[in-house]
């Protein structure tokens, strides 16, 4: 996976290589047949959502520029792959999910992985984690559909980056990076994308179904 899917599409952050190449992403899908669960795409992880293809998650990993140093806020945990990857990456991870089971098995599977620098909340990501905050980098891994949520954008420090995908309709989304720079923000779009809608609070129950 790692060889021709990540290395072979340019990535060359060789900390992120190394952590895609040590974490079993078996473990994270759970209507998967562990022999499926590397191949080159989206996988089913429950009510409607999915854990990203392998590239996607590396290249929003290497979007971020992750340091040691760094303290990162994840929104959508999901299965909780890409939480890992920071995990493994960053100092610190807050990681924020709206719907209860995946927030309940992501800390379940996270905790049994011994992630200590890994923070989870149930709660809807649109608001950040104020009390965290500032971030070194923050990353959505659900689309927003024409602008970052700006209560993300101002929990960044300076420097800091905010990678999202953005678009009206699942084929019309880019990922987009924002970074902060003299209290400017820079806005920087890249790769066409796929992913699934942020889902808003008052649209929980729809989501649930
Ligand atoms: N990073 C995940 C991708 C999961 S798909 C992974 O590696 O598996 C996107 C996730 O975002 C879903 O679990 C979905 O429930 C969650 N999500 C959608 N809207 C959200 C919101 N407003 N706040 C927090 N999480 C949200």
């Amino acid at each position: 996976m790692v060889t021709e899917q990540i290395l072979g599409r340019g990535i060359r952050d060789k900390r992120v290589l190394q952590a895609i190449g040590a974490l079993p992403r078996h473990l994270f899908v759970p209507y998967t047949k562990p022999k499926d669960a590397y191949r080159d795409g989206p996988l089913p992880i429950g009510h409607g959502q999915t854990i990203s293809q392998p590239f996607i998650s590396a290249y929003m990993t290497t979007l971020l520029a992750p340091q040691a140093s760094h303290r990162v806020l994840e929104i959508g945990t999901g299965s909780g792959y890409q939480t890992a990857l920071l995990g493994m990456l960053c100092r610190q991870v807050h990681s924020i999910e709206i719907i209860a089971e995946h927030y309940v098995r992501a800390r379940k599977l996270l905790a049994h992985l011994q992630f200590k620098n890994v923070h989870l909340r149930l709660g809807d990501g649109h608001d950040g984690w104020p009390e965290a905050a500032p971030f070194d980098g923050i990353v959505v891994t659900a689309a927003a559909r024409d602008k970052a949520p700006a209560r993300l954008l101002d929990q960044l420090v300076e420097g800091g980056r905010l990678v999202i995908p953005i678009g009206h309709a699942l084929y019309d989304q880019q990922l987009v990076i924002y970074t902060r720079q003299k209290n400017r923000l820079v806005r920087k779009e890249d790769l066409a994308v796929r992913f699934v809608p942020l889902i808003y609070s008052d649209q929980k129950t729809l989501a649930g179904e």
